[in-house]
């Protein structure tokens, strides 16, 4: 089911089949093009496949925008060790819900595209790891693997071609860490989720220590549509080195947040403008996040650029995990860096001290600053304490916290000064204070 009207800006090709009806079902995917990917990828060769990626230009949907036809290429085929194929569905990004819109409407996309990764790599177990909030969705894809099983498209010998290949289910706690990788895969063996030392990365000694493919939803679910059409056609969706279509999750201040398929390079200020039905109350834009909360935030004047990997690390930010967060002018950016610190501080698993310490101490400094008795001196500490745990931490959550704190106060110094001398919050009346 959508969550939100579709806009004839759309670009639906992983979103292709939600408008129909019981779209989650085996017989709605199979009618519409559903593992015609696959059928074609079993008659290729790995490397043909891997070609075809690689020409797609598609980049992992998760964040890190690592190209995916290489991902895959890493993995050693003829290792002796089982091969595993590992899906992130953690999907804890504050700002991000098109992975679970995505296993919904269109489960069995997600299965095709975990196959063709298992032919790829001669792998024959994936496995879906979801996040501990999204349990309810446990059951929407146990039910398409049941599905796809008696359908022949899972389990032994599938469709006759002599490949084996299983699913299974396994949910999370609730833990943002674990939408790391490798946290995830210490959460997937059973293990406290914090994160490994790497090298060795995933591809070679992932999964119960075997060569694993990890990937995020969206990653997979763009692989049936390039195997299908080719991957010049995919690229040719999207903008340069930006292959395809990107679900965006527009929230916050706009008229018509939702999730909305766009092709890569997609103008940030069409998409709140056109997309999303412009800033809510006729209020002028402040500010955006453009791809979840650990994304350093734009100004207004910074936003007319293409949302592709690219053009936002040129901008001193990054596409992330496609959550944008459009903040209107009566946004208090002090209570906005307080709210994304507190958040980072609740989900530290605590395994590195820069991280565990830099975050609580950071998230009590700008509440300290929003309710009015910060002092001068602290705004500077506040980027200092930063800029101190950048690179210093065993996985990017230490990162994730600092990033946007720092360009909070570089962008908006003039808010943390308007609420020095215990003067109250310009934007009080709006907004609820925050409380450390
Ligand atoms: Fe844990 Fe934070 Fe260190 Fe990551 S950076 S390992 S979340 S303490």
């Amino acid at each position: 089911m959508l969550h939100n009207e579709p806009s004839p800006l759309e670009v639906k090709v992983l979103t292709s089949r939600f408008a129909w009806p019981d779209s989650a079902s085996v017989d709605t995917y199979v009618a519409h093009e559903g593992y015609e990917g696959f059928r074609k990828a079993l008659s290729m060769k790995p490397e043909e496949i891997l070609g075809e990626l690689k020409v797609s230009n598609l980049r992992g949907r998760g964040g890190a925008g690592f190209p995916t036809g290489m991902k895959w290429g890493f993995v050693p085929r003829n290792s002796p060790k089982p091969k595993y194929i590992v899906v992130n569905a953690d999907e804890g990004e504050p700002g991000t819900c098109k992975d679970r819109v995505l296993m919904e409407s269109d489960p069995h996309q997600l299965l095709e595209g975990m196959l063709i990764a298992g032919l790829v790599v001669d792998a024959h177990a994936g496995y879906i790891y979801i996040r501990g909030e999204y349990r309810y969705l446990i059951g929407i894809m146990d039910r398409a693997i049941e599905e796809a099983r008696a359908r022949g498209y899972l389990g032994r010998n599938i469709l006759g071609s002599g490949f084996d290949f299983e699913v299974y289910t396994h949910t999370g706690a609730g833990s943002y860490e674990c939408g790391e990788e490798s946290a995830l895969l210490e959460s997937l063996e059973g293990k406290r989720g914090v994160p490994r030392i790497r090298p060795p990365f995933p591809a070679v000694a992932g999964a119960f220590g075997c060569p694993t493919v990890l990937n995020n939803v969206e990653t997979y679910c763009a692989v049936p549509v390039i195997l299908r059409r080719g991957g010049a056609w995919f690229a040719d969706l999207g903008a340069p080195k930006n292959g395809g279509t990107r679900l965006f999750c527009v929230s916050g201040h706009v008229n018509r947040p939702g999730v909305y398929e766009l092709p890569m390079g997609f103008n940030l200020l069409r998409m709140i403008n056109e997309v999303a039905g412009g800033v809510r109350g006729g209020k002028k834009l402040k500010a955006v996040i453009p791809g979840g909360s650990s994304c350093p935030v734009l100004k207004a004047e910074e936003c007319d650029l293409a949302m592709d990997y690219d053009t936002l690390a040129k901008a001193g930010s990054m596409l992330g995990s496609g959550g944008v967060v459009v903040m209107d002018e009566d946004t208090c950016m002090v209570e906005a860096a307080a709210r994304i610190m507190r958040f980072y501080s609740h989900e530290s698993c605590g395994w590195c001290i820069p991280c565990r310490e830099g975050t609580i101490w950071l998230s009590k400094l700008l509440a300290r600053f929003h309710s009015g008795a910060g002092e001068r001196q602290e705004i500077d500490l506040i980027g200092e304490l930063a800029r101190n745990m950048l690179g210093r931490t065993f996985c990017p959550l230490g990162d994730a916290a600092a990033m946007p704190t720092i360009a909070f106060v570089k962008k908006f110094r003039d808010e943390f000064e308007a609420h020095l001398d215990g003067r109250p919050c310009p934007f009080e009346k709006k907004k609820r204070l925050v409380t450390a």
